[in-house]
């Protein structure tokens, strides 16, 4: 069900894709499955109606990614491959990011807050859930038996460049940088957690918050990015930092060139993702260039994230999720060709 070129170790900028099957709609309307997974970390894009020289087709339509995941992967195997390896490095000291990226309906909060194809959003199997499992797996482990941690959790929204608490009543939060470029979410609960089912509780309810309904036909949650950090503090006076995961739900990708309607603050809401998630895109790629210029300031989510981009410590996942779909294929390009350059 996976194809890839790695064993599973963490490297500081890890790019995966992962398609999700073709739903229920999709095989009614006779919607034709255009992405399949070779092999190899690769996945391949078909146009079935299109008659190409084969050569160029595979050059502009096969792309290679560390982890490529096929519609049979589960949530538990996309996560041993993508944030388990980052799990472990925040107890090492590091700072690690695990991104959601792609098209509204491609499966980003499937993959992280967890599966909802039933009546109810299972989020004991997302991405989230699994990875604070994992946190306190490891803090009783006796390889970590003299690190003296806590563990916190924060959950928040960026919805148009302002940040929103999910874990204390959508509260509207400043950020605020101090002249030694420290970025601070004022106010910003983080909240001292000692079980994952403590978490998985924080993650339904700030998901709840998030969302009015459960469906990716939600405008709102669509166009927000969902931040999730869990935060390891040294149990001194000062309660240092150790180590910090940042688990991030992306706004979809979608451009803003199918908005037909002329309403203004969609559009200066498109305009927001588009600029958040170029940002996001130059960080991750100065990153692996180890660049001293990171421009994060071009945008909240890069603001915030700050201290995840800066330094030898810092670890980035990308997975870029795409639908099968034929009438999808436009913005798959749009997805694969962004995670390409990120790499
Ligand atoms: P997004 O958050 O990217 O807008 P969702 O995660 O809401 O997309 O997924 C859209 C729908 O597709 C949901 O009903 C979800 O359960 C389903 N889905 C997504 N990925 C998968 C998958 N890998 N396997 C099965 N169903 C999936
Ligand atoms: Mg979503």
């Amino acid at each position: 069900p996976i194809s890839a070129i790695d064993q599973i170790k963490p490297h500081r900028i890890c790019v995966c894709v992962r398609k999700r099957p073709l739903n229920k709609q999709e095989i009614n309307r006779k919607e034709i499955d255009v992405v399949s997974v070779p092999g190899n970390g690769a996945l391949l894009v078909h146009e079935p109606k299109q008659k190409v020289d084969l050569t160029k087709y595979l050059d502009n339509q096969i792309f290679h990614f560390d982890y490529s995941f096929d519609e049979t992967t589960s949530n538990d195997l996309v996560y041993k491959y993508t944030a388990k390896p980052l799990v472990q490095s925040i107890f090492d000291g590091c700072m690690a990011t695990c991104f959601a990226y792609g098209q509204t309906g491609s499966g980003k909060t499937h993959t992280m807050g967890g599966d909802f194809t039933g009546r109810q959003q299972n989020s004991a199997n997302g991405i989230y859930a699994l990875s604070a499992q994992d946190v306190f797996t490891h803090l009783n482990h006796r390889k970590y038996s003299k690190l003296d941690v806590s563990v916190y959790v924060s959950f928040f929204e960026i919805y148009n460049g302002k940040v929103y608490d999910l874990l204390n009543k959508k509260a509207k939060l400043r950020v605020l940088e101090d002249d030694r470029q420290q970025v601070q979410v004022v106010g910003l609960e983080e909240v001292y957690v000692t079980t994952p089912e403590e978490v998985i509780r924080m993650i339904q309810a700030g998901s709840a918050c998030r969302t009015s309904g459960q469906t990716s036909a939600n405008a709102n949650s669509s166009r927000s990015h969902a931040v999730l950090q869990i935060v390891l503090r040294r149990n001194d006076r000062a309660s240092t930092l150790h180590g910090k995961f940042s688990l991030v739900d992306l706004a979809g990708n979608e451009r803003g060139t199918d908005v037909s309607s002329n309403d203004r603050s969609t559009l200066v809401e498109t305009a927001e993702i588009n600029r958040s998630l170029l940002a996001l895109k130059e960080c991750i790629r100065s990153l692996g260039k180890n660049g001293d210029h990171i421009p994060f300031r071009m945008s909240t989510l890069t603001k915030v994230l700050r201290d995840s981009f800066i330094g030898e410590k810092s670890l980035t996942c990308m997975i870029a999720m795409v639908s099968p779909g034929m009438t999808s294929c436009e913005y798959t390009m749009n997805t694969l060709r962004y995670a390409d350059r990120v790499k």
